[in-house]
């Protein structure tokens, strides 16, 4: 059925150009009949956000996904932030209801629906997460929700793993590492899943990946890298040529997509439009 209503979505980021979201969010809107819902990449430069936050209402936009580098900055202009958003510290999807701006975070419910789409229980586990940015906040929040028994990050900076472990710890067992150290190589002999959060590997530097010995992974552990372009990394080609089970971050973009749509719409969409899209652009890259 065919609505003629008007509805304007954005994402809001600098730079924008790039991103997969318009895309996406269009072919469903075509698909279900909405001709009038627009999607536009907003380009917002860190000193305008306020501005841009404003327009959201001024020019009646039901609400938009934010991307780098307003994640973090753009909370103190909202009116309220979802519980899951406050504790990760970053936003990443605004809802506009009549001029109230309620900010949340739906990478935690994309990451948590993927390890579901992908048969692994996070309950109980021990996770080991390779990067301490803000995608590794989201899924370490999810992890603790799901009371994994322990979580082990790694990263390139010491300090920075300890910190992000010391916000958590009130929420779970959580311990870091310096990725290089021995003790990390001894800690993932036990993990059940390593989740790459780290950009190493993605689009252009396709050649490179995290400096980790999957061999040390117990039998069957999940190699999981949250990275979508290309759509099998240098670290799931190497994990699966090793006989491990891998998971890419198509399904995690995708369900968080999804998951802001029903925030955006009160409607879930038709996962398979946005899946086929993304693969068609992917392909294509
Ligand atoms: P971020 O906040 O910038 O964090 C990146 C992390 O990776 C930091 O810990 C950073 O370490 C580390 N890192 C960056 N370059 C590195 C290098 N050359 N060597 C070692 N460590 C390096 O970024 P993010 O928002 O978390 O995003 C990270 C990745 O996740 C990106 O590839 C992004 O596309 C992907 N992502 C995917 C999804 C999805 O839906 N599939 C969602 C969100 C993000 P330092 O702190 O030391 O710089």
């Amino acid at each position: 059925m065919t609505s003629t209503e008007i509805k304007n979505f954005g994402i809001m980021g600098y730079p924008v150009g790039h991103s997969l979201s318009p895309q996406m969010y269009k072919s469903v809107f075509e698909a279900e009949g909405f001709i009038n819902y627009n999607y536009i990449p907003l380009q917002v430069q860190a000193g305008k956000l306020f501005m841009a936050v404003e327009a959201i209402k001024s020019l009646d936009f039901r609400g938009v996904n934010v991307t780098i580098p307003h994640k973090t900055t753009i909370s103190k202009y909202l009116d309220a932030i979802d519980s899951d958003a406050l504790v990760i510290g970053a936003v990443n999807t605004v809802v506009n209801d009549g001029g109230m701006l309620t900010g949340y975070n739906t990478d935690v419910a994309g990451f948590l629906a993927a390890l579901k789409e992908a048969n692994f229980l996070p309950e109980d586990c021990h996770a080991a997460i390779l990067g301490a940015g803000g995608a590794a906040r989201a899924i370490l929040w999810g992890l603790c929700k799901k009371r994994a028994s322990l979580i082990t990050i790694g990263a390139r900076n010491p300090q920075k793993a300890q910190n992000l472990a010391n916000d958590f710890l009130s929420y779970g067992s959580v311990q870091s590492f310096d990725w290089n150290s021995d003790d990390f190589k001894e800690m993932i002999q036990t993990a059940d899943i390593l989740i790459n959060t780290t950009p190493l590997g993605m689009f252009p530097l396709v050649d490179d990946m995290p400096p980790v010995d999957l061999k040390l992974l117990p039998e069957g552990a999940l190699v999981y890298d949250i990275i979508y372009n290309p759509i099998e990394t240098k670290l799931l080609k190497t994990a699966k040529e090793l006989g491990y089970p891998t998971l890419n971050g198509l399904s995690m973009l995708l369900l968080q997509g999804k998951e802001a749509y029903r925030l955006f719409t009160g409607q879930f969409p038709d996962t398979k439009i946005m899946e086929k899209t993304l693969k068609k652009i992917l392909s294509k890259k």
